[in-house]
């Protein structure tokens, strides 16, 4: 049996090694990079771009994680034996090219080649958010971004309750709550962030108890206001990269329709009535927005709203959840979030329908050649409607 010594050195006498230099040319020309140290010693720098597959997950993870077998392959560790192993397996896999970095990360920084010293999670949120670690399409990279992102919900009603709740428990790092109402006992029977010993409390600082109850990594704005034409600016100023609309009339619609297509901040459109639910995404001058599908709201006889109507109590749940859906992949780029589409549900039928939905090259707001380019009366112009679909 040889020892570790000879078989490393008959290893590196079946692969190709390079030094550093020669390393830094092949990233330049387009080659993968794998460090495949292990997390501690990835977490305190790595080569820039590259990717990290520890040595005792490469088989099972590299053809995820780099699944074109014609590219030439560089690995590395902090020394270049454990990439040299690598290589060898990698070549076995069939990868074209895969070359061991001689003398690794330490000869690299030894070199001065730029390092990249990744922000990562501490054990607790590694623990807390490890059901997000395992997809791959989230992983550490997608919840630090969570973490980061700041999402405006407006309204903390039926739709707000859920969506912030699962925005919360996902970690994304900033709510902000706009919502001027208190609790009342007509509400517990749907908006599942209050509860009865919150009876008369502001339903703004109400979310935010429950919320940071659940998760202390995230930090609630609250705006305990209605979202006004005076105060539209200011809050939505405050960097929010999506919105989650809640609202429960016609005004706060238009009104956040415009300043959001004046901001550029994609809107998470809910709402629900009785049995039926429908929930889209507005994201300015990619796809509709609200005026493109209604110019005009409808005459309020014609639109009743939840106390007016009723809703079932789970609807909101369902279509909350879907608008934080939508907030996630949207604060986390994967997927196809729901532009230009409407997504219906019907409760008693328990079925979806989607239909597209297209720009209005007319459109006052969002059209080539548009009319309104500042705030308007809006109580005037939807003269007290209240939206068909509230929660
Ligand atoms: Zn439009």
């Amino acid at each position: 049996m040889p020892t570790y010594r000879e078989l490393l050195q008959q290893i590196k006498s079946e692969i190709e090694e390079i030094d550093a230099s020669h390393a830094r040319e092949l990233i330049d020309e387009g080659s993968a990079v794998v460090d495949v140290r292990e997390r501690d010693e990835w977490d305190e720098g790595h080569l820039p771009g590259a990717v990290h597959v520890p040595r005792g997950h490469l088989e099972s993870r590299i053809e995820r994680a780099e699944p074109d077998k014609e590219r030439t392959v560089i690995l590395y560790c902090s020394s270049g034996n454990r990439s040299a192993f690598a290589a060898k397996a990698l070549e076995e896999l069939g990868y074209e090219r895969a070359v061991s970095l001689a003398g690794g990360f330490t000869d690299w920084k030894r070199n001065g080649f730029p390092v990249e010293i990744p922000e990562a999670l501490d054990e607790p949120k590694r623990r807390r958010y490890s059901r997000h670690l395992l997809i791959p399409e989230v992983g550490e990279e997608g919840q630090l971004r969570l973490l980061q992102s700041r999402v405006l919900l407006i309204g903390a009603g039926g739709l707000g309750s859920p969506a912030s709740l699962y925005l919360a428990a996902a970690g994304v790092g900033t709510l902000g709550i706009v919502d001027d109402d208190a609790v009342d006992e007509t509400n517990l029977q749907r908006q599942i962030v209050h509860s009865t010993e919150r009876l008369g409390d502001s339903k703004a600082e109400s979310a935010k108890r429950t919320i940071e109850a659940l998760n202390p990594d995230v930090t609630v704005k609250v705006f305990q206001e209605r979202l006004t034409a005076e105060n539209v600016d200011r809050i939505l100023g405050e960097r929010w990269d999506v919105i989650v609309d809640g609202a429960d009339n016609f005004p706060t619609r238009y009104l956040l329709n415009d300043a959001s297509v004046w901001h550029r901040i994609p809107v998470v459109h809910g709402s629900i009535f009785r049995f039926e639910g429908q929930t889209t995404v507005f994201k300015p001058f990619e796809g509709p927005c609200y005026r493109c599908l209604f110019p005009q709201p409808p005459p309020p006889e014609l639109a009743p709203s939840c106390a007016e109507g009723g809703v079932l109590g789970v609807l909101p749940g369902v279509i909350g959840s879907l608008q934080a859906n939508e907030a996630l992949k949207i604060a986390l780029g994967i997927g196809e979030p729901l532009i230009g589409r409407l997504l219906m549900f019907d409760a008693l039928e328990s079925t979806f329908t989607e239909i597209k939905l297209r720009r209005d090259p007319d459109c006052p707001v969002c059209g080539e050649n548009p009319t309104i380019t500042d705030y308007i009366d809006y109580v005037e112009f939807c003269q007290g409607g209240r939206t068909h679909v509230t929660p």
